[in-house]
Formats: C-alpha cells, sequence, structure tokens
C-alpha cells in the first residue's frame, strides 16, 4: 500500500527547519503531502496563497511533494485523503511535550494514524517561524533562515 504522510503546521513561513524535515523524510514515504494549517485561533502573519506558493517552489523538482491546505482536524484530514503517517519535527524538550500531547490525543481520536518524528539537525534547532517574522517585521535579512527558492520579499 502507498505510504502518504501528511507534514501539517503554519508554516508562518517556511524554514530550512522544515525543509530538512521533509528531504529527511522522502526515503521513508512515496508521497509527502504539505498542509498548511488555517487555525481560526492563530492569524497568519503571511498570506496563506503565498505561504503555499513558496513552499511549492522549494519542491518544484520532487514529484513526492505536494502542497496543500486543510482546516478542522488534522486527523480528518489525513482520513479524507488516506493518509496513515503525520509527519512533525522535534527541536527542543519544549517541541517533545507539545507534539506528545498533540499526537496522543490524536491517536485516540483516529488509531490507524501513526505520527513519526525526526529530530531537527542541530544546526536548525534554533530556527523557528516566529523568529524569522521578527526579523522580516523589523527589515533584517531572514535569507539564511529560509530556502534558497523563497524569497520572503516578493
Ligand atoms: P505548528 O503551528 O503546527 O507548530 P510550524 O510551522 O511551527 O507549525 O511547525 C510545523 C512542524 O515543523 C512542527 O512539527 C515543528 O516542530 C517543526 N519544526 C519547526 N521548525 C523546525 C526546525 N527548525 N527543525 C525541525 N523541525 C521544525
Amino acid at each position: 500500500m502507498e505510504k502518504t504522510a501528511v507534514f501539517p503546521g503554519s508554516f508562518d513561513p517556511f524554514t530550512i527547519g522544515h525543509e530538512s524535515i521533509v528531504r529527511r523524510a522522502l526515503p521513508l514515504f512515496d508521497r509527502i503531502i504539505i498542509a498548511v494549517g488555517q487555525n481560526v485561533l492563530k492569524d497568519s502573519y503571511f498570506p496563506l496563497e503565498k505561504k503555499m506558493k513558496w513552499i511549492r517552489q522549494v519542491f518544484q523538482d520532487e514529484p513526492k511533494v505536494e502542497v496543500t491546505t486543510y482546516t478542522g482536524l488534522t486527523v480528518d484530514f489525513c482520513r479524507s485523503i488516506k493518509a496513515g503517517y503525520l509527519l512533525r519535527g522535534l527541536r527542543t524538550a519544549a517541541d517533545f511535550e507539545y507534539e506528545r500531547a498533540i499526537a496522543q490525543v490524536n491517536k485516540a481520536l483516529n488509531p490507524g494514524i501513526e505520527t513519526v518524528f525526526l529530530l531537527t539537525m542541530p544546526e536548525h534547532s534554533s530556527i523557528n517561524s516566529s523568529i524569522v517574522r521578527d526579523i522580516v517585521r523589523n527589515g533584517g535579512d531572514a535569507s539564511p533562515f529560509v530556502p534558497k527558492a523563497i524569497n520572503l520579499k516578493e
């Protein structure tokens, strides 16, 4: 059976930490769906369409990767596209506690879906989207932290 993983997130914006997780997961799955969540409680700094376009640019030569958006429960989205795996990245102990709770609740909601965690590469462990947004807001150069294919000023 085809192994499909969903990599859900707000990706506000997509960073080299996210890119690395997806590339390292490629040998594990037949398809990876990067799903940009629309969270009613969390306003996005960058518009959804831009975030999706940027991620598509990063993986334009990678046929296993698709980019989409979803609303509602992540496990319901997985079921709707017949994905059996959720992919998440772990940077710190704080990530672990947060991710543990979400993964265990997701398992209770849908026992058929396994969450797979990859540990961040050490050089990416302090990169997060909120720091990148702060750099952009304050007129700094955030390009070292986002994939080369993404121009945040675009
Ligand atoms: P969310 O709002 O769902 O936390 P994010 O876009 O912040 O979405 O993150 C999506 C996933 O990517 C999460 O599993 C997060 O832990 C992981 N992630 C974020 N930054 C990094 C990084 N620098 N290295 C590895 N994983 C990361």
